[in-house]
């Protein structure tokens, strides 16, 4: 990547174009996110919420793709891992895609608890439901491949059934959030129905509670996607007052105008359950 880069760069796919400056971004994305989960992880910080880019949780081990150049949060997760500042790290990806490189990357291992809600079928084309994890890793990796339309109604449902009790059995030490504001009801890119109001504050104030109780407190988000930008800037001012334990502003965004019945849906989130004995 940095041969490529110093280049002058290019296409590395259709979505993913670098130039001979992405190289410093890149380093300072997954570099900040680093700092961030020492800083919480030695008690300097109480959370952090890391507004970098390029986004990571498309980013493979070995390959770059859809936007993102090296994983900032799964080199995180390792990082705590390997430092011996955690021994069970989850990691919930609240972009509207997949985050197939974090999922490659733990796929087999039982120290990080994987948990993605997405739109499904959607790109990048993995995290069926099914997809569960492998070997030792079988179990550690929960999808909840969502249909389009899918909104706040589905997202507590989900949260209150499946997210917040597979952490708890988890019992991790950190908590670390991939964070994209493209499931956002207006997002141009996407088709779920998420509220500011209705679905990331409740999310991320979920996220708080639940490190609060098993981890120390220690929660790390990182910007992943989100591509409305008015969605961008007030979703992120939510979430800094959630991570100070303060009540957001009203959503000046409003409601999704439409969303699937949570009836529509809740037979796939009991078939989720039942695959991951949460029942
Ligand atoms: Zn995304």
């Amino acid at each position: 990547m940095r041969d490529f880069m110093a280049r002058g760069g290019g296409h590395i796919d259709p979505d993913t174009v670098v130039s001979a400056g992405s190289w410093e971004a890149a380093l300072r994305a997954a570099g900040g996110v680093v700092e961030a989960v020492e800083q919480v992880a030695t008690d300097r910080l109480d959370s952090a919420f890391c507004v970098v880019r390029p986004p990571g949780h498309h980013a493979t081990p070995d390959r770059a793709m859809g936007f993102c150049v090296f994983n900032n949060v799964a080199i995180a997760a390792e990082w705590l891992l390997a430092n011996q500042h955690a021994q069970r790290v989850a990691i919930l990806d609240y972009d509207v895609h997949h985050g197939n490189g974090t999922q490659d990357a733990f796929y087999s291992r039982a120290d990080v608890l994987y948990v993605s809600t997405h739109q499904y079928p959607f790109y990048p084309g993995t995290g069926f439901w099914r997809e569960t994890g492998a070997g030792p890793g079988e179990g550690y990796t929960i999808n909840l491949s969502l249909p389009s339309g899918s909104g706040d109604d589905v997202y507590s449902a989900a949260l209150d059934q499946i997210i917040a009790p597979a952490v708890r059995r988890y019992a991790p030490n950190f908590i670390l959030v991939s964070l994209g504001f493209d499931a956002f009801w207006a997002d141009p890119l996407a088709s779920l129905r998420l509220s500011i109001g209705g679905a990331y504050t409740p999310l991320l104030r979920s996220a708080r509670e639940l490190a609060a109780s098993l981890a120390g407190g220690r929660l790390v988000v990182a910007l992943e996607g989100g591509y409305n930008l008015d969605a961008l800037a007030h979703a992120a001012e939510a979430i800094c007052h959630v991570l100070l334990g303060e009540d957001p502003p009203p959503d000046p965004l409003g409601p999704p105008p439409d969303q699937l019945n949570l009836a529509e849906v809740q037979p796939l989130l009991d078939a989720i359950r039942a695959l991951h004995h949460l029942v």
